[in-house]
């Protein structure tokens, strides 16, 4: 099969969060079964370079229609680990993509409107048919209305549309001045209730509504996830919509890429370990200290890798910091946020705590110490408020990285309490709470905790355990690839 996958994000090059993993990760294994998988992105100007190889200019001349008027792009084309990518550069006095950041403009649904038309278009001119175009978040929600009401007509009548939500607290609401910007001219046609209107306010249209409505299935990140948001108010909003589309749609837990993901094989760790040798981890441990000036006593390393976000539930995320001090244990924060508030609010905290050999923060984006973390650790924390998936949570398990979580999304399909979840003994793999509270978070980490001083071989059967769960991307490839073939027919 022939499948393009249209997004805003695809890792390592251009990562703000796990939309990004998810696209290569699912990019890969689709490949490796012997699918052709291209991704077409934006070129940022804030990308990793470092990581796009044999980057060059692939289609000079693309005129994108924009409102009354065409913007000039140029095309490129480079190989991001192993996947084929193009990146859609735009010449144009609105500097689309080169703000220094991948998202927080207020023209947002603007940038990101003209790049969906702008993939369409570069597809038409190159002659490209795919099979499969997977499209991804609001970002490209428009993708499958352009495609149904505009170039099926130019002679784009093949490809089929899965249209993937990642996350349903950003949905690109917005004017319906957009439409005309994307040549989509009838207004009034789009803002109505069952295409693209927003349910909340009916003078705004909805990105992600409009991606819902058109696409040939839509799936979410975790089957938790997909009831969450057809159900409760974690659908902001689209669980009507998400009801009336119930028959193209559903949840598949997201893969890790146990390529980047893997103690047994992972160039950013000292000393590489698996469930053989989990022996190996302590060292790891050690290097951790050692890099983040911690001091070398018996304690537990409680870590939390992450945005600090609403979402992951910032005040419970401080209040286990505090918690774990107090209770015997070292703690390292790994995160940034976008809201300066909040990085302002840690960045204190770090200068507050700057002299406690117990705890380290590290406040900013670091790929390579988020492997050293998730090596050295003994438990991940992620109480957030909700998560579509989550891959924190299942990365740490493949490191021996003991989750303990709050039960909502992703997070309740992939961890198992182990005092009180319906399963054996050598099923369970962390621990879990429910309530988004203090008392909640305390219930869990303190029984983490109890378990790591008091019996530590059942500590270490839990953290054998998380190692033996598959979260590979085998079973969700294999997943995507039915949908493909059911839309296809
Ligand atoms: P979300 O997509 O909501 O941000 P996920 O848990 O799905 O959360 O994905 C987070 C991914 O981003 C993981 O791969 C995690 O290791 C990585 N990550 C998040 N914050 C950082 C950071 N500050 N430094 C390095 N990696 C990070």
């Amino acid at each position: 099969m022939f499948i393009t996958m249209i997004t805003s994000e695809c890792a390592p090059a251009a990562k703000v969060g796990g939309l990004a993993d998810v696209v290569y990760g699912l990019s890969r294994e689709l490949e490796i079964r012997g699918n052709d998988v291209e991704i077409i992105l934006p070129k940022y100007d804030c990308m990793r370079y470092d990581h796009i190889y044999g980057l060059q200019e692939a289609f000079r001349d693309l005129h994108v229609p924009y409102y009354d008027q065409w913007v000039h792009c140029s095309v490129f084309f480079g190989f991001v680990h192993g996947r084929k990518c193009f990146f859609i550069e735009p010449h144009s006095d609105k500097n689309f993509f080169n703000r220094g950041i991948y998202y927080g403009h207020q023209d947002d649904p603007g940038r990101f409107a003209f790049f969906c038309r702008a993939a369409l278009e570069f597809m038409l001119k190159t002659n490209k048919h795919p099979d499969i175009i997977h499209c991804h978040d609001w970002q490209t929600g428009l993708v499958p209305v352009l495609l149904f009401d505009i170039y099926k007509y130019l002679g784009m009548s093949h490809p089929r549309v899965c249209y993937t939500l990642h996350n349903l607290k950003h949905q690109g609401v917005t004017g319906e001045f957009i439409l005309n910007e994307v040549g989509l001219n009838h207004a009034g046609y789009y803002l109505n209730n069952d295409r693209l209107q927003d349910n909340f306010n009916p003078f705004a249209i909805n990105l992600m509504k409009g991606g819902i409505v058109y696409s040939n299935f839509v799936t979410t990140v975790s089957p938790g996830y997909a009831g969450e948001i057809m159900h409760t108010d974690q659908g902001f909003g689209l669980g009507h919509t998400l009801h009336v589309h119930s028959n193209k749609f559903g949840g598949i837990l997201n893969g890790v890429d146990y390529n980047v993901w893997n103690p047994e094989i992972d160039s950013y760790i000292p000393h590489k370990y698996g469930i053989g040798n989990i022996d190996a981890k302590y060292g790891n441990k050690e290097a951790l200290r050692h890099k983040l000036l911690l001091r070398q006593e018996l304690k537990p390393i409680i870590a939390y890798i992450g945005r600090l976000d609403h979402q992951k539930g910032v005040h419970l995320i401080r209040h286990a910091l505090f918690y774990a001090l107090e209770h015997g244990c070292q703690f390292v924060l790994l995160g940034s946020s976008p809201d300066h508030e909040i990085n302002n609010y840690f960045r204190h905290l770090k200068h507050h705590l700057n002299d406690n050999p117990d705890c380290h923060l590290e406040i900013g984006y670091n790929e390579e110490m988020a492997h050293l973390i998730y090596a050295g650790s003994d438990m991940i924390v992620v109480p957030s408020l909700f998560e579509p998936c989550g891959l924190t949570q299942i990365i740490a398990m493949k490191y021996g990285t003991v989750p303990i979580v709050r039960a909502t999304g992703g997070l309740g399909d992939t961890v198992f309490d182990a005092d009180f979840a319906h399963k054996p003994y050598h099923e369970r793999n962390g621990y879990v709470f429910h309530h988004f509270n203090y008392e909640g978070l305390e219930s869990a980490v303190h029984r983490a905790i109890g378990m790591w001083y008091s019996y530590p071989q059942y500590f270490r059967e839990l953290m054998k355990n998380g190692m033996r769960y598959d979260y590979s991307w085998n079973h969700p490839g294999q997943h995507y690839l039915n949908i493909y073939e059911y839309i296809r027919e």
